[in-house]
């Protein structure tokens, strides 16, 4: 079967193969050792019913993830395979999108979540209410990317065809001869002077600002989104017990104590969790949860935890990498423009959902090899939020351990896993950063 025009081992198809084989040899062993770790623990002894069947959920979940794993390979593989075919039966920039992402929906989304979400809470959570409600939460979410990524390729699409990054077919000639030359002699030959360029040139550029103005804006308006709910929170100033020391805490380091706030967002249910969010403007949440598990000294530390953050300016920094990250995403547009979608068999159109899904798609297993870097960054900055809590004299330790001991896990993943996968070090890692940052 012929299925890619060219079948040069290192043309963008066969990239992508590579990528998606990559991508779950990492992810399925790393997910094989966590299993095995994991398993371990069942053999000692819980005081708690609630943190061994967490630990068994935890079990279950991860190995779902590597059938999904299976799955997915399986399924990226072939619809690698027929990129072409999908775009001759669609004809269209938003049917082929909507194609892709319904099937991918049905196969490789829609079945673990039902397990993960209906058969696993039945499991371990029987009588659990929310089962329901959190399918559907994921369908609707579904739903939302949906229309986020509809609404990314009119925009996309609108711009490149009526700007100049939509090149007309007189001035592609010289881009397409370049093709043919790339062309081996026995493949067909492609009709010069044809193309239809809809995303050519500086599409990278246009996407990279956009991506960017993207990532800046979320940052920015981040505070003021999450407090569009109505009444789900209240500054930390009104709370009698935990106001008074919070205060005495946000003046040492010059953080308004007005931009402190409980969370009691739906968001926020089950979660005992501090966090902070905006570059220009700041705020900083602390969920119900957290305030019922922890004491006032406590509360401090997590809150002296989110000031580390603040004064460090990780935020900013976060933002920065991100804005690396849509860099690294835009030179893969690049080099798909320029490589064009020949190889695929769509010698003489620049679809820019084709252009998008094969770029999106190489980007993945790049992805897979920074993620570990990004992580060890924002490791150093949780170690660094610790350090500096603890040397303002809260009891930071204790605070995270009484944190992981309120919801039951008494386990910790496998380093490695942990490592690669979590922007947070694991407890014995922290706890042993915040003794070294001490003994400094
Ligand atoms: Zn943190």
């Amino acid at each position: 079967m012929k299925v890619f025009r060219r079948h040069k081992l290192l043309s963008i198809p066969y990239l992508l193969i590579y990528g998606a084989c990559l991508c779950f040899f990492v992810d399925f062993s790393l997910n094989l050792i966590e299993v095995n770790h994991l398993k371990d623990y069942t053999k000692n002894d819980f005081s708690e019913v609630r943190g061994y069947t967490l630990l068994n959920y935890m079990i279950d979940y991860s190995r779902l993830k590597l059938v999904k794993f299976v799955i997915t390979l399986m399924f990226s593989i072939m619809i690698y395979m027929s990129i072409s075919k999908i775009w001759k039966f669609t004809k269209g920039n938003y049917f082929f999108t909507f194609v892709l992402l319904v099937t991918e929906f049905l196969f490789t989304t829609i079945p673990f979540q039902y397990i993960q979400y209906s058969v696993f809470l039945a499991k371990y959570k029987p009588g659990s209410e929310y089962t329901r409600s959190v399918f559907t939460q994921s369908f609707f979410t579904f739903v939302g990317e949906y229309i986020g990524e509809c609404v990314l390729l009119l925009f996309l699409g609108c711009f490149a065809s009526i700007t100049h990054l939509q090149k007309n077919p007189d001035e592609n000639q010289g881009q397409n001869e370049e093709r043919l030359e790339n062309l081996n002699n026995d493949d067909e030959v492609i009709p010069a002077n044809t193309s239809r360029g809809l995303c050519d040139g500086m599409f990278w550029v246009f996407c990279f600002i956009s991506l960017s103005s993207y990532v800046v804006l979320a940052n920015v308006f981040a505070p003021s989104l999450l407090t569009l709910e109505q009444n789900a929170y209240i500054p930390i100033v009104n709370d009698n017990i935990s106001g008074p020391s919070i205060r005495n805490l946000t003046n040492k380091v010059g953080f308004p104590i007005s931009n402190v706030y409980i969370s009691y967002s739906q968001r926020d249910t089950d979660s005992p969790n501090a966090y902070l969010v905006g570059v220009a403007e700041k705020k900083i949440f602390i969920t119900e949860t957290l305030m019922k598990v922890v004491d006032t000294p406590q509360l401090c530390a997590v809150v002296g935890h989110e000031l580390g953050h603040y004064v460090h300016k990780d935020l900013i920094t976060g933002m920065f990498v991100s804005i690396g990250l849509m860099l690294v995403t835009s030179l893969v547009i690049r080099y798909v423009t320029k490589k064009s979608l020949v190889d695929f068999g769509i010698p003489n159109e620049m679809p820019v959902a084709v252009i998008l899904f094969v770029s999106s798609s190489l980007f993945k297993p790049l992805y897979s090899i920074l993620l570990p870097f990004v992580n060890s960054l924002q490791r150093r900055f949780e170690y660094n939020a610790d350090c500096f809590s603890a040397k303002l004299g809260y009891p930071i330790g204790e605070a995270l351990t009484q944190l992981f001991k309120s919801v039951g896990q008494t386990f910790e993943s496998a380093p490695v896993y942990s490592h690669y996968y979590d922007n947070h070090p694991l407890l014995s890692e922290r706890i042993e950063g915040i003794k070294s940052c001490l003994a400094k």
